[in-house]
């Protein structure tokens, strides 16, 4: 273990991260800094008693740079033009029209003097960062029991492909209006990513529409494109999810498919007996070899029950499939945690100690490094000719990477941020399943960074690539990490669970604190005793459990 920065750990943050530490631990830091409970309303209190923030028809809406464009009064003063009903034929009926003529005008003469609630942006959006855009298309999957059992990841049941179309139209739509942003036009992406989820379940034409939409405004020549799915739909209609992503005019193509495990017992648990086996994977991974596209597979590790030796069996038929990447995520399961597996206490109790958890994590860690694999985040272990060459998977790098990458996100439960380094700013808004506002209105959600929640957001995300450079902090923040969170690096090392000293160029997690890394960046967070006055304090379990809503006449259609 390297020396620490040289200050005494204190007494509460060490007592935190021990109880912190007996908890279940996540191990993979996806989600970003802050956390869902933490961010507030996305548009200003509609009136002063309105906590939520709704607007009731999006005519109060945020951009992307954080600007909130009112348009309520203006919408108002163009309604007053209205000329007033139709004489009607009888005396009687015309008095009433007149009466509520009277209404209306006097209704919309209130609204078209209501003060205006606009605001400046936020963000001066930087054109030399890079950019990387995620789309979820639609939250839908096939599983034959309640999702998979253990999913924290937005899923719905499948309904009709008309209905799915509409969903995929909504996000489209979004597309379509966000990038009418003069200063997004032409930008240069470094990535695209369409998932998480099942995002292979929708229909090519309509993925090949949301490609469309989004070359119309951006430059996606030099991007990476990806497309999360099941292995089996990716073989569907003669591979034609391969074929459509192999004719993009973009640098690199890659799928991310979810195999989770090869164990039939727990594939039967999960429901997933169609989704493809070794076999159809393996045929899968040589298929696309051929066709020069990349190829991830997603496994779970720490099932109930399972032993060392399934989980090591696992990842040697991983390694026989030929993948490029593989990702290993150790399953969070307890109770309360909101999914069906959850709800099942003989699973919840066949659930190792985290001692064992993080035992089994070392062993498998090891275990894909010897087979010739390289570790470039938290749970991604790319085969090491593929990281060391132009294949390099391009995504995860640099989503961890805040001090370079803006990210824009697109569809239910999607996360966009910016950060402007110069003015020490930063902001996240978090687009929520009630889609039938424009982004981001109605429900979403949004938080500002300012100086000392955007250096917790650079060391939370950039340790989801398990190390970062010292020097990259202090060019973005004129100060030394080690000064800024120094009660956290004690604490840390004491636990073993983190390297940096004065000598090193760079942090990095043990291969403990990796497994730990859940209790590692709530360390820094509270450290900082970061308030957040507009928190509505929502769980993500219950924005997960939303009814994805979707409008009829929906107005965001660019
Ligand atoms: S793991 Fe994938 S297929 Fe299963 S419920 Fe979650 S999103 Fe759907």
């Amino acid at each position: 273990m390297s020396s620490g920065p040289g200050t005494e750990a204190s007494p509460t943050l060490t007592t935190a991260l021990q109880a912190r530490m007996q908890r279940p631990q996540r191990h993979r830091l996806l989600q970003g800094y802050p956390a869902v409970p933490l961010m507030g309303p996305a548009v200003p209190p509609w009136t002063p008693n309105d906590d939520a923030g709704r607007s009731e028809r999006g005519e109060l809406r945020r951009l992307f740079d954080g600007t909130v464009v009112d348009t309520r009064a203006s919408l108002a003063a163009l309604a007053l033009t209205r000329p007033p009903s139709p004489e009607a034929p009888h005396p009687e009926i015309q008095a009433r029209w007149a009466a509520l003529d009277r209404k209306r005008l006097a209704r919309l003469e209130d609204q078209a003097a209501l003060p205006s609630l606009a605001q400046p942006p936020v963000v001066a959006v930087d054109p030399t960062r890079s950019l990387i855009v995620g789309v979820l298309p639609h939250t839908q999957c096939t599983p034959r029991v309640e999702g998979c059992g253990f999913c924290t990841f937005p899923h719905d049941a499948p309904t009709d492909k008309q209905t799915r179309g509409f969903i995929v139209n909504t996000v489209r739509g979004d597309i379509a209006h966000v990038l009418q942003a003069e200063s997004l036009k032409g930008r240069a992406v470094d990535a695209v990513y369409f998932g998480g989820g099942t995002a292979n379940l929708t229909a090519v034409s309509e993925l090949r529409s949301l490609f469309g939409t989004l070359a119309a405004s951006l430059d996606l020549r030099g991007a990476e494109v990806s497309l999360e799915g099941i292995p089996a739909l990716f073989t569907s209609w003669f591979h034609a999810p391969l074929k459509m992503l192999a004719e993009l005019p973009v640098r690199r193509k890659r799928i991310s498919m979810g195999v989770q495990t090869f164990d039939r017992h727990f594939i039967e648990m999960m429901g997933r007996q169609s989704f493809g086996d070794q076999s159809l994977i393996q045929r899968l991974v040589r298929k696309c070899r051929s066709m020069d596209i990349g190829t991830s597979g997603d496994f779970l590790f720490n099932l109930p029950g399972q032993t060392l030796e399934g989980m090591s069996d696992d990842v040697d038929r991983a390694v026989a499939c030929g993948f490029d990447q593989i990702c290993l995520y150790n399953l969070v399961l307890y109770k309360g945690l909101g999914t069906l597996w959850s709800e099942m206490p003989l699973l919840v109790d066949a659930m190792p100690s985290n001692d064992a958890a993080c035992a089994h994590w070392l062993s498998l860690r090891t275990r894909l490094l010897s087979a010739g694999y390289v570790q470039t985040t938290l749970t991604n272990f790319e085969r090491s000719d593929v990281a060391s060459g132009e294949r390099a998977f391009v995504y995860e790098r640099a989503s961890f990477s805040p001090e370079r990458t803006d990210g824009l996100g697109f569809g239910p439960l999607s996360i966009s941020t910016f950060i402007d380094s110069r003015a020490q700013k930063g902001l996240k808004l978090l687009r929520r399943k009630n889609m039938s506002y424009r982004p981001w209105s109605g429900d979403d959600l949004f938080y500002v960074y300012g100086p000392a929640e955007l250096r917790v957001l650079f060391v939370t995300r950039s340790l989801a690539k398990a190390s970062f450079s010292r020097a990259a902090y202090t060019s973005m923040f004129q100060s030394e990490v080690l000064d800024d969170f120094s009660a956290s690096f004690s604490a840390l090392q004491m636990a073993d669970l983190i390297n940096g000293a004065r000598n090193d160029d760079v942090v990095s997690l043990t291969p403990r604190g990796m497994f730990y890394s859940d209790s590692v960046v709530a360390t820094f967070a509270t450290e900082q005793k970061i308030a957040s006055e507009r928190a509505l304090g929502m769980h993500t379990t219950a924005l997960l459990a939303e009814p994805l809503q979707t409008a009829v006449d929906y107005y965001g259609m660019g």
